[in-house]
């Protein structure tokens, strides 16, 4: 490749506020540029390299798929759809069925029609019509799609999209109060991120998630999780939402995709089996033949990777060292006492640390948030915001205590310099 070659200006369609920074090569938690300099990489794809770059077991399963079968369409079965599914329910430990999709909007997407067709089986007992309301938080985030930036609770992920899909109601995070007086007879299902993430990093309450799963029960609606972003051994548990000490919590849905993948393109939606309404229909079954559908979803090549990076993070006690770096960071932060630093949120390997206004400040136009990570980007550690005065910790789960130790070196550095 020509040296001159400036991938910086190439005609992809600028989405992205992007940081100058071209990268060609992983290994671990490490990423180099095409300058040659490396930096210890604690965004990982946001929350997708679950074992960092390059992992053995993810490129040998890689290698050995493209080999033996990449793709067929979904008219056909799969060994890897299969054991993927059979592994997703033996973790969520209840009984229920997959639906593979590529990424966490589309996930989110089923979801939503999920919510669609509950809301047709169980109408509004007084006027007998189907129920559409699906109500998700303040902050939230789940996704690009016009479904996704429906459930959002950001005006900025929506503006300019109008009209938008209608059937969406939003509360704050963490308040049942607020939560119980939205829910009207329309309402069919409460969306939610155990932890919010690109909201902020703000975690569910076990108070808020067990009163959240008495509301559904009585209202009868469907309790949907958005663990996207924090499922599969990030918050310490192969489940998010089992790691916020909530045990009541019963799902009926959930969706993951990010860190489900390692990086290769996969995202899912498990549904649970338990009776819809009285007449015994299973939730499961009311997406059925026809229903719904992805041409790539699931794909032996996707498939067979996910199924790698799931059981390599349960095989190396990853949710373990998420949890064993998470007391790393919380108790190297604390010990600084630093005045940049109001809170460190969130749980496991999924930490928001909050930064205060009047010491961080940012040139005009930019985020106190978005400077800092061009800071640290200057000093080789790369990590994204979440929202405008937070900086997020992201790293792969098997991240060593090194890596951690020298991260948060460079943090501190780069915080005492501004
Ligand atoms: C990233 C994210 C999504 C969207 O996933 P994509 O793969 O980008 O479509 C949805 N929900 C949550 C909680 C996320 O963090």
């Amino acid at each position: 490749m020509s040296t001159s070659f400036d991938p910086t200006t190439a005609p992809i369609l600028a989405t992205y506020a992007r940081f100058p920074l071209t990268l060609v090569k992983g290994e671990g938690s490490r990423v180099w540029d095409n300058q040659g300099n490396s930096y210890l990489d604690f965004c990982a794809g946001i929350a997708v390299c679950s074992l960092g770059h390059c992992h053995p077991s993810m490129v040998a399963a890689i290698e050995k798929q493209a080999r033996t079968l990449i793709h067929v369409s979904n008219l056909y079965f799969t060994e890897p759809a299969a054991h993927l599914a059979q592994l997703i329910t033996d973790l969520v430990e209840i009984p229920g069925k997959t639906f593979f999709a590529n990424s966490g909007a589309e996930a989110n997407d089923g979801l939503i029609k999920l919510a669609r067709r509950f809301g047709r089986h169980c109408p509004n007992p007084e006027t007998a019509e189907a129920r559409h309301e699906i109500i998700t938080f303040n902050k939230s985030f789940h996704g690009r799609t016009l479904g996704g930036i429906a459930a959002t609770g950001q005006q900025k992920i929506k503006d300019g999209f109008d009209p938008l899909l209608p059937g969406f109601r939003h509360v704050p995070f963490n308040q049942l109060n607020a939560l119980s007086e939205a829910i009207t007879p329309e309402t069919c299902a409460i969306l939610l991120e155990p932890i919010q993430g690109e909201g902020g990093v703000n975690t569910a309450t076990p108070e808020f998630l067990e009163g959240l799963a008495k509301l559904c029960k009585e209202h009868n609606l469907l309790l949907m999780l958005d663990e996207v972003q924090c499922g599969f051994g990030r918050l310490g548990e192969m489940m998010g939402w089992r790691a916020l000490g909530a045990p009541d919590l019963q799902p009926d849905a959930i969706s993951w995709a990010k860190g489900m993948g390692g990086g290769i393109p996969i995202g899912a939606f498990w549904v649970n089996d338990r009776p819809a309404s009285d007449d015994g229909t299973a939730l499961s079954s009311l997406l059925g033949p026809g229903s719904h559908g992805s041409t790539y979803g699931g794909n032996p090549l996707a498939a067979e990777t996910s199924l790698a990076v799931l059981n390599e993070i349960a095989d190396a006690e990853l949710p373990a060292n998420a949890m064993a770096r998470e007391a790393q960071i919380r108790e190297t932060i604390a010990s600084w006492k630093h005045s940049a630093i109001t809170a460190v949120r969130g749980k496991g390997l999924m930490l928001g640390i909050a930064l205060n206004p009047e010491v961080v400040k940012a040139p005009e136009g930019k985020t106190i948030a978005a400077h800092l990570c061009g800071e640290l980007l200057t000093n080789k550690l790369l990590v994204p915001p979440a929202g405008p005065d937070t900086i997020r910790f992201l790293p792969a789960l098997n991240v060593t205590e090194a890596e951690v130790a020298e991260a948060l070196s460079i943090l501190k550095d780069t915080l005492d310099s501004l």
